[in-house]
């Protein structure tokens, strides 16, 4: 099943109610600068102080100091990553791919940033440089580095085929968060969480709205860049879809591994990007319920 059919009648102003020009949930024209320019300057001061590589259809963790930089690369061949970040001395603070989605849309390139979940809000990380910046949007509506997907994962395996499989891109990640922090895999398993999708290229069908993913464009040498606005753990799984041409969920896709570089070093204190300011209050209560006239 696709999209049902409807059951209602087309009403007489339909195409009028269609017609009506669509208005940007989220301008961000008052979005805090990222300010690449000097983001690029203190990159230009860098020296690599880590190197992680994630062989296929597993994953790795890395952290990264505020200031500093991480590089996903691709070396063998064309392979899509599924990236998770947290704040590393507080792993509730996670990666908001939803909100993400809202403000920057859905999918990212250099510019913008990563935000982290409620109460934070706050940039986990700027994108600083992005060699597949050139694909934008291809006649399908498709486009490269999602936050749209989600992840791969065994639950919805095994709800679409009724199938186990060990190496989806949300096990993976469990059991590389687990490794690296001590947490037990049932410990570690809720802290995953949407990803962003980096080199996959996907969009949404016109006709059903239905996600899908096409071979990614990444070649060896491609790669983004990071700049980490505040301590960071980040885990990369490299997807058992390998380019996601076809399938994922198994070991049928031909997969490559991915590159994961740390760079840090560029001489001053980076300041952390400052938690957001709401103040959690969520306003008083209502005059009804103030009255004591509450349902
Ligand atoms: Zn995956």
């Amino acid at each position: 099943m696709t999209r049902p059919t409807a059951l209602h009648p087309v009403p007489d102003d339909a195409e009028a109610r269609r017609a009506i020009p669509p208005v940007i949930c989220y301008p961000t024209e008052t979005l805090p600068d990222p300010d690449l320019q000097t983001r690029t300057t203190r990159r230009a001061h860098m020296h690599k102080i880590d190197e992680v590589i994630i062989p296929p259809r597993t994953a790795g963790c890395f952290e990264v100091p505020a200031g500093g930089v991480f590089r996903i690369a691709s070396i063998e061949g064309p392979q899509v990553g599924d990236l998770n970040l947290w704040n590393r001395h507080d792993l509730s603070e996670r990666f908001y791919s939803g909100k993400t989605r809202a403000l920057h849309g859905t999918h990212v390139t250099t510019g913008h940033r990563l935000w982290s979940s409620f109460p934070n809000l706050r940039p986990m990380a700027t994108i600083l440089s992005d060699t597949l910046d050139w694909y934008g949007i291809d006649a399908h509506g498709g486009s490269v580095h999602d936050v749209i997907g989600t992840r791969c994962d065994p639950y919805t395996h095994r709800l679409l085929s009724g199938e186990t499989y060990h190496y989806c891109c949300h096990s993976n990640l469990t059991r590389a968060l687990a490794g690296f922090t001590g947490l037990s895999r049932a410990e570690a398993e809720p802290l995953v969480h949407d990803v962003m999708n980096v080199f996959m290229c996907t969009g949404f069908t016109r006709d059903t709205g239905q996600y899908f993913m096409k071979a990614s464009p990444v070649r060896p040498g491609d790669h983004i860049e990071f700049f980490a606005e505040i301590d960071l753990l980040g885990a990369l799984s490299a997807c058992p879809g390998g380019d996601c041409s076809a399938t994922h969920s198994s070991d049928a896709a031909a997969c490559h591994p991915l590159l994961v570089e740390v760079f840090a070093g560029a001489p001053g204190h980076w300041e952390h990007a400052p938690r957001n300011g709401y103040d959690r209050s969520h306003g008083p209560v209502s005059r009804d319920q103030a009255a004591g006239n509450a349902a």
